[in-house]
């Protein structure tokens, strides 16, 4: 189920080539989630063998197949969260390898990330990684660092975020599975108790 609003900014983010050659379209649909939702996840960007072949953010690879794992550990249904990226499409090296997403691309889907989160209206915003963490910045100043501010709650848009780390492997130098699994415990008890 989704808004009139959401509708119509799948639509209009479907036609945007602002950022010339990607790896996929803008991978926004009423597959990222339902619009409304209480709990909306953002991360970094589809992936080359995730999200940019499924048309869902942050499915079909190991990246999707941890995340899934944790929503599940935590007790949270896949299908009750929006989930997103701050860049809509795949950025892809010379090689046709994931990178990460320029500046200048993050600074051309800001927009389109800020509109998703008007369409959305989530209680809690979870930002994954380092570079929504950035994204989320440039809308509005939150001050969180992953270094820091792990799972902290802070109020943000009239809203609460918290950081996350990527459900990236290339994250296990970091944080254990272990860690990534309580993280997302700790948020499951955390959504429950903002107040709607
Ligand atoms: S990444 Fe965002 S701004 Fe760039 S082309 Fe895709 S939808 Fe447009």
């Amino acid at each position: 189920m989704t808004s009139y609003a959401f509708d119509l900014l799948v639509e209009e983010a479907a036609l945007c080539r602002l950022c010339g050659p990607m790896g996929c379209a803008p991978v926004l649909s009423q597959r990222n989630g339902p619009a409304p939702a209480r709990l909306m996840f953002v991360a970094e960007a589809p992936g080359r063998l995730g999200g940019a072949i499924t048309g869902i953010p942050l499915s079909a690879d190991e990246t999707g197949r941890r995340f899934a794992r944790w929503l599940a550990d935590a007790g949270i249904e896949r299908s009750s969260v929006f989930v997103t990226n701050a860049v809509l499409c795949n950025p892809l090296d010379a090689r046709g390898r994931n990178r990460p997403p320029s500046r200048r691309e993050r600074a051309n889907c800001g927009p389109w990330l800020a509109r998703q989160i008007d369409a959305v209206a989530p209680d809690v915003v979870v930002v994954l990684g380092a570079v929504a963490l950035a994204a989320l910045e440039e809308i509005a100043p939150h001050g969180l660092t992953l270094r820091s501010d792990v799972g902290r709650a802070v109020p943000w848009q009239g809203r609460t975020l918290v950081a996350l780390y990527h459900p990236s492997p290339r994250t296990r130098a970091v944080r254990t599975d272990g860690q990534h699994s309580a993280d997302y415990r700790a948020l499951a008890a955390l959504v429950e108790s903002v107040v709607r």
